[in-house]
């Protein structure tokens, strides 16, 4: 199967009000181009420097999206023009995101990283450290960045309930938010599930994509 094949397929069951994030992460500029040929406009990167060379080689009416963990010395180098931030966890990171954004002369819309996974390896917030930051007053000072919503992961798991119990609990705090527009949950295992359970984003790479060889 074809990158455009796989797109397609994927697209063709995908409801209107899903965005589809295409995972490009270790694959080539020539494989984000033919996704890109097909029609593909969102992409999501979860390195820093990875994303900075491919945002550079590749065609400017690409959203690109960081995935990844983003560390605070980091931020200056996508500022000027990422489109979403998915995984913002901690204040001081929001902070800077700000700093960089307000020297750019821009409004960087992130989410924030809530802890839903049992496994101790997963980063992101308690759902009241993330209570805590969107009602702190300090959050109002930051005026060049824009919390449009969280994201999530599930625990890498074959038990389907389990998965569908941890993306439920995040679309129910989701939904005690009502400013709120993103929910972003779901990859290439369990997009599915998440859909159902409320995602309006889904972060999809393998199925796209194919495999990933990090050894090479
Ligand atoms: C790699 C990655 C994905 C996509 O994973 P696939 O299983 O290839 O779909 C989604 N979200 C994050 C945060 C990732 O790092």
């Amino acid at each position: 199967m074809s990158i455009t094949n796989n797109l397609q397929n994927l697209k063709s069951n995908l409801p209107k009000e899903v965005t589809l994030v295409a995972v490009s992460k270790t694959k080539p500029n020539e494989a984000i181009q033919e996704a890109y040929d097909a029609g593909q406009r969102v992409f999501g990167e979860n390195k820093v420097q990875e994303l900075t060379q491919k945002y550079e080689d590749l065609p400017k009416d690409i959203e690109w999206h960081l995935i990844g963990h983003l560390q605070t010395n980091k931020v200056k180098y996508i500022a000027p023009f990422v489109s979403l931030i998915h995984a913002v966890d901690s204040f001081k990171l929001l902070k800077e995101i700000n700093k960089q954004a307000l020297k750019n002369k821009r409004l960087i819309n992130c989410l924030l990283q809530v802890k839903i996974a049992e496994e101790e390896s997963k980063f992101g917030l308690s759902k009241s450290d993330t209570e805590h930051i969107l009602n702190s007053e300090e959050l109002k000072q930051l005026n060049n960045i824009n919390i449009v919503g969280f994201m999530g992961m599930a625990t890498n798991s074959s038990d389907e309930n389990k998965v569908k119990e941890e993306f439920n609990s995040l679309h129910q705090f989701f939904t005690q938010h009502t400013n709120l527009t993103t929910l972003s949950m779901g990859m290439s295992g369990d997009y599915k599930i998440a859909i159902q359970e409320g995602s309006t984003m889904i972060r999809v790479g393998s199925t796209i994509f194919g495999g990933r060889n990090y050894s090479t």
